[in-house]
């Protein structure tokens, strides 16, 4: 078995050391190096198989994806390591929103210290059909759809939305299930957030937070795509118009 590649998660600690040393490598025996190898090993995304492998997520190998950081950074005036598409990715991430990724890091770090991380259960959708996961790894999107799927949370939304008066559809497209299935569908709609991963995983879920959704619109707010964030409803909206713009609708 081969020592597997680095996940979002793990990059996003690592860039976050990066970033706050000035995009600069690490060494070795630098003791932030050692912590945040330790700190890998004991994220819950690894088997116990590939702990036991010789070397994973060592200082050494810790230190040297802190240099793949700095010698792929596009203002790096050397020569490059050789590194993967998704620390290349992640590089583009930090550079792009470097404040937003910096927070993806810190829940993800607060997280793990309160053992919240530790405690949720695997979702069945944090990585999609290609394996791919949101930029900002699989634990805080493990988070999030733990929260959705929190049948409470859900039927709070609907009472909400049902109090205030309003059909009770797809915020995004109008689908109605009751008017689409009749009694079948009648009080169905599913919930995301609103607010993105980074946000939604440091504090409470308020109600204001998530949005009615129907499936289908769901599953493409979800749609990982290497690189990208889960898309919010505004989001997704516009590429709907966008792209019946685009076959002349
Ligand atoms: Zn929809
Ligand atoms: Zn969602």
């Amino acid at each position: 078995m081969r020592i597997p590649a680095w996940t979002e998660d793990e990059l996003v600690l690592a860039g976050a050391l990066v970033v706050k040393n000035g995009w600069r490598e690490l060494r070795t025996n630098h003791r932030e190096v050692r912590e945040l190898s330790e700190l890998l090993r004991s994220l819950p995304i690894h088997s116990p198989e590939e702990l036991a492998l010789p070397g994973f997520r060592s200082p050494d190998s810790v230190s040297r994806k802190t240099t793949d950081f700095m010698t792929n950074h596009k203002l790096y005036p050397g020569k490059a390591t050789r590194c993967g598409k998704p620390t290349l990715l992640m590089i583009e991430a930090f550079t792009a929103r470097e404040a937003e990724m910096l927070e993806a890091a810190e829940a993800l770090e607060e997280g793990i210290a309160s053992g919240e991380l530790h405690r949720i259960a695997r979702q069945p959708d944090e990585v999609d059909e290609n394996g791919a996961t949101a930029i900002e790894g699989r634990l805080l999107v493990r988070r999030a759809l733990a929260r959705e799927r929190d049948p409470k949370l859900r039927s709070l939304k609907i009472k909400q939305v049902q109090r205030s008066g309003q059909p009770l559809r797809c915020e995004i497209c109008g689908f109605d299930f009751a008017h689409a299935y009749g009694d079948l569908g009648e009080g169905y709609i599913e919930v995301h957030h609103v607010t993105p991963l980074y946000v939604s995983g440091t504090r409470e879920t308020k109600l204001d937070d998530l949005a009615c959704v129907c499936a289908n619109c769901h599953r493409m707010c979800h749609r990982s795509r290497p690189g990208e964030s889960w898309r919010t409803p505004d989001a997704l909206r516009e590429q709907m118009r966008k792209s019946a713009q685009a076959v002349g609708h």
